[in-house]
């Protein structure tokens, strides 16, 4: 059966990554209302955009508990940029704590004025080849606790981890067109959980 993705597309850069998963042969839909939720739903993608406003929407929209339940009864969940800073237990920056079943302390718009957007080509373990890593506005993991995989670093800072069901980038791979991050989350998180 193909898989099923539910884009969480409240505010921020979900169309790319619809796009890079259809490119992989995945079935997405645009996750925007509780009732979108009773959909078949193999796993969600949080985007990147805005942390503190995609939270809020998500209370409104009263999607932010099921989703929290769902993240934590271990739905795949691959999360960029801000989705990654909902995901964080905690944030060294911001008294608020979104989903907090990630365990890491995430910085948020980390690397001040000057450097708040770049480009680099790195290493993510599970990919043979150097993959472009564009920040924009990024946090920064700054810790994590025992039995998160880091999968990618700059700087001796972590920039990609696993823990588990959850995938989370301070990067954006879904803006470069290279589809190998999102392959790898398919291959070895979405397919080896069912
Ligand atoms: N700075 C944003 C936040 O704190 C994240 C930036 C991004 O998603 N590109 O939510």
């Amino acid at each position: 059966m193909t898989v099923q993705i539910a884009v969480l597309a409240v505010q921020g850069a979900f169309i790319e990554h619809e796009q890079t998963m259809r490119s992989l042969g995945a079935e997405v839909f645009e996750l925007r209302q509780l009732r979108d939720l009773e959909r078949r739903c193999d796993a969600l993608i949080l985007p990147g955009g805005e942390s503190t406003v995609q939270s809020k929407l998500l209370k409104e929209l009263k999607l932010f508990i099921p989703l929290k339940q769902l993240i934590s009864n271990g739905l795949p969940v691959m999360a960029t940029c801000a989705g990654a800073i909902l995901l964080a237990e905690k944030i060294d920056n911001d008294p608020a704590v979104h989903f907090g079943t990630l365990p890491v302390t995430i910085r948020r718009n980390a690397f001040g004025r000057q450097l708040a957007s770049f480009y680099t080509d790195g290493k993510f373990s599970r990919v043979p080849d150097p993959v472009p890593m564009p920040f924009i506005r990024a946090p920064q993991i700054i810790s994590a606790a025992d039995g998160v995989e880091i999968l990618s670093s700059w700087q001796n800072q972590p920039t990609a981890v696993r823990y588990k069901n959850q995938l989370a980038l301070t990067w954006h791979p879904e803006i470069t067109g290279c589809g190998e991050i999102h392959r790898y989350f398919l291959e070895n998180i979405v397919k080896k959980q069912g």
